[in-house]
């Protein structure tokens, strides 16, 4: 990471400011996120430039923001925990998908961590702003792509893991399908009584899948199409 902002501007000042940064971290391993590499690069990740700049303030504070077109930056503790469950395990993924590219930060996130990260986003507005943004912060190994995530990417498939960061009430079979035997997919699975439960589904075989849920999460809908 490095790109068209100067050293200032991705260190911040004040409410953007590396203090700012490490509290958050702090936060994070309060509420229990565990994996060392995954708050090191939540420290260093500068959220403030994935935001408005109105909001910048709060960019360190442990929250979902608005980032227009009515979607929201993923609050941080739940880009580490889903960041966290994805690198769980012997083997490390390399190439990841992301559906939901929104701001950017899970796949700037991912970026620091894996090989290669491929996200798509639905709005064309978002992909456009933030394929930018990536692009002006140097990030080589993030590839974007305006469509339904709904189809996965399926030209660079299989992935080692992919990620969701919009909840769909049953999982698109596609995505089952682009994932390498013994990857996983995270998400925020709708349950069927209302709500959402972050889900990891692991690929045991070619046709063998096993599902394992987590803690209750609040993420924006898995919309079909594209516009
Ligand atoms: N990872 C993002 C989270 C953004 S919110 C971040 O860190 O900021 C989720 C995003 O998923 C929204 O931008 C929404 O437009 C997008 N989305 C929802 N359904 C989608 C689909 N079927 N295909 C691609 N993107 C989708």
């Amino acid at each position: 990471m490095s790109g068209g902002f100067t050293r200032q501007e991705i260190m911040g000042i004040g409410f953007t400011s590396q203090r700012r940064r490490d509290e958050l971290v702090q936060r994070l391993r309060e509420k229990g996120v565990k994996s060392e590499e995954v708050l090191d690069v939540i420290a260093q990740m500068p959220r403030h430039l994935f935001v408005d700049s109105a909001m910048a303030k709060r960019a360190y504070e442990d929250d979902a923001l608005p980032i227009g077109q009515g979607q929201t930056i993923s609050q941080p503790y739940i880009v580490a925990r889903m960041t966290e469950e994805l690198l769980r395990g012997e083997k490390k993924p390399r190439k990841v998908l992301e559906v939901g590219t929104g701001s950017g930060y899970q796949a700037a996130v991912l970026a620091m961590l894996v090989d290669q990260v491929y996200t798509v986003e639905r709005l064309m507005g978002l992909y456009q702003e933030t394929d930018a943004l990536l692009r002006k912060m140097g990030f080589k190994n993030i590839h974007t792509q305006h469509s339904d995530g709904s189809w996965g990417w399926e030209e660079h498939a299989p992935y080692d893991a992919i990620l969701a960061a919009a909840s769909p009430d049953d999982i698109p079979e596609s995505l089952l399908m682009q994932l390498a035997v013994g990857g996983k997919l995270v998400l925020p699975l709708g349950a069927p009584g209302g709500g959402q439960q972050l889900t990891v589904v692991h690929r045991m075989s070619e046709n063998d899948f096993e599902t394992e849920a987590f803690e209750t999460v609040m993420f924006v809908p898995f919309l079909p199409g594209h516009q």
